[in-house]
């Protein structure tokens, strides 16, 4: 079993620092993924209503016997359900799917700054919240000037906001912005999707001073920097792997290396423009 450490979030709530993603993951694969990802110790899972798993995650993660308050479940609503009542609907949707009657996290999914709906879906997370069907709400793809409105105009500073962020887009004022206003940071594909920076030299590098696996090292390097990670794969030698980072640390020249990777290159859309 690992020893993932735990992020104290801004309402005093735990969350590990090390999750498992399952975008991607084909419906029919995920009961057995999830059961790898359980049996190598992973106990938070990050899934959305888009990924079209919350189903099949939902019955893996009970059908494991593993006490429900031992996990930590993450859950998103789709830009297809922003605004106050559509969301609400949404969140009784996605509870019933995972066959929950509590989620650990709820995000925004994408802020669409053009439809301009954000603020009155975040007053419906907040009611859920209030209501403790959501233990912790936050946001995903948030830039700085969509939180500021979502501070003035609301109550609940969002816990999360999870956001692109790899070597390659370190997000570096955003994060700052986030610890400022005490909101974790999350990293949705956080090794870059593989593509490029686990061949990058400077991470093989470092990863063979460690006797350590690029992927290895690009999640302790997150891990140092306080972010919260939820590497994705089906394979399980890989599964096992991405979990198998604690025992080691990245000295600060190996920090400063990776640092040094930035290229501000998206895997995914940016989030001012996508709609
Ligand atoms: P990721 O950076 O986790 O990369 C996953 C890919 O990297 C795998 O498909 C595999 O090809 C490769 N990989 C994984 N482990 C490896 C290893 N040990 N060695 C070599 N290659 C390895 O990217 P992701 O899946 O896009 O993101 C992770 C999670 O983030 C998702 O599953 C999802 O939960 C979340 N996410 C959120 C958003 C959002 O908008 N909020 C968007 C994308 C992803």
């Amino acid at each position: 079993m690992s020893n993932v450490p735990a992020l104290t979030l801004n309402n005093g709530i735990p969350m590990p620092q090390l999750g498992f993603g399952v975008y991607q993951v084909p419906d029919e694969e995920t009961p057995q993924v999830v059961a790898t990802a359980l049996e190598a110790g992973y106990r938070s899972f990050d899934t959305a209503t888009l990924y079209g798993n919350e189903e099949s995650t939902g019955r893996a993660l009970a059908e494991s016997g593993i006490p429900r308050e031992e996990l930590f479940v993450t859950t998103k609503l789709w830009n297809t359900d922003q605004g106050y009542d559509a969301a609400l609907r949404a969140f009784d949707s996605s509870l019933e799917s995972l066959g929950m009657d509590y989620v650990d996290l709820y995000l925004i999914h994408w802020p669409l700054p053009a439809r301009d709906l954000y603020v009155e879906t975040w007053r419906a997370l907040e009611k859920v919240h209030a209501e403790g069907r959501a233990r912790s709400i936050g946001v995903s793809n948030f830039q700085p000037a969509h939180l500021t409105r979502l501070t003035e105009e609301t109550d609940v500073v969002p816990a999360v906001n999870q956001v692109e962020l790899h070597p390659r887009l370190q997000q570096e004022e955003l994060r700052a912005f986030d610890a400022g206003h005490g909101i974790a940071t999350e990293a949705w594909s956080p090794l870059g999707r593989g593509n490029g920076v686990l061949d990058d030299p400077a991470v093989t590098g470092i990863a063979g001073k460690h006797g350590r696996t690029p992927a290895q090292v690009v999640l302790r390097w997150h891990l140092q920097l306080g972010n919260v990670v939820i590497p994705k794969s089906v394979t399980p030698a890989r599964i096992r792997e991405n979990i198998d980072v604690l025992g080691f640390e990245l000295d600060e020249a190996d920090q400063a290396a990776l640092g040094a990777l930035e290229t501000g290159e998206r895997v995914g859309p940016h989030p001012e423009t996508f709609n």
